[in-house]
């Protein structure tokens, strides 16, 4: 069973699965009315989603030799973001990680594939339904979190992602990526999950007054594999919020 597969893959001795959302899945991913919709709006969006990805493939080339932070020094490479750049949800997370800064790729490691598993399993495809991408484009040394200096220097990029991808929806994927979207420094993911935070004057990438949903980095489920009904839970929301934009 794939879901058994990727539980095991990513180091969970007991295995997530709710077969609710699983049928959801099957459902959402099969070829049912709803997609055959779907795909005729895809088709409709094609030579809108090409132009986003050469103009960010044009600005990312801009950047991919940056050394505005100290965040240079030690990676391997800018890892910039990944997905529909022409769908209504952005996720944002923090940064890259080992697997991430050898691959090129967002969010490729053990906490992306589980996210990309759970958003999979209500039916949300990277390649189709949304965009990702961090805070910060570069690996952090030993995964430490990224300082407030480096996000700062690092906001002109996702800021111009925000930009051109004009999302509907930003989810905040943890702490790091609530505060710099948000610019409030006193966020709490786990007072806040589920909820809206709102941009304050001194978010560096955003208007004040644009509202962010908030959930959990995949990779703090991975410590705490208790919290993944909660987080299911925020997926699910997502889910909807998508529907009604
Ligand atoms: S983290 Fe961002 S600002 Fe720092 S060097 Fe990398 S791309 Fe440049």
């Amino acid at each position: 069973m794939k879901s058994a597969y990727i539980y095991k893959s990513i180091g969970f001795e007991k295995i997530y699965i709710d077969k609710n959302a699983s049928e959801d899945a099957k459902n959402d991913v099969s070829k049912s009315a709803e997609n055959k919709k779907q795909e005729t709006s895809y088709e409709h969006h094609k030579s809108t989603t090409s132009e986003l990805l050469r103009q960010l493939k044009a600005f990312y080339e801009t950047c991919k030799d940056c050394k505005k932070c100290k965040l240079s020094e030690q990676r391997t490479q800018v890892v910039f973001g990944d997905g529909n750049p022409d769908s209504k949800v952005l996720f944002v997370g923090e940064a890259p990680g080992a697997d991430e800064d050898i691959e090129g790729k967002p969010f490729v490691g053990k906490a992306g594939k589980l996210l990309t598993f759970e958003l999979e399993s209500v039916g949300l495809l990277r390649e189709r339904d949304y965009y990702i991408t961090n805070v910060v484009k570069c690996r952090p040394p030993g995964n430490r979190t990224p300082e407030e200096q480096e996000m700062m220097s690092c906001s002109y990029i996702l800021k111009q992602e925000i930009k051109l991808i004009n999302p509907q929806l930003i989810v905040a994927l943890g702490k790091t990526a609530a505060v710099g979207l948000s610019g409030n420094k006193q966020i709490s993911p786990t007072k806040l999950r589920g909820d809206f935070i709102v941009t304050n004057f001194k978010s560096p990438v955003l208007e004040p007054g644009k509202k962010i949903f908030i959930t959990y980095h995949p990779s703090y489920l991975l410590r705490n594999p208790s919290e993944i009904k909660n987080f299911r839970e925020d997926i699910a929301k997502i889910k909807q919020l998508i529907k009604s934009l």
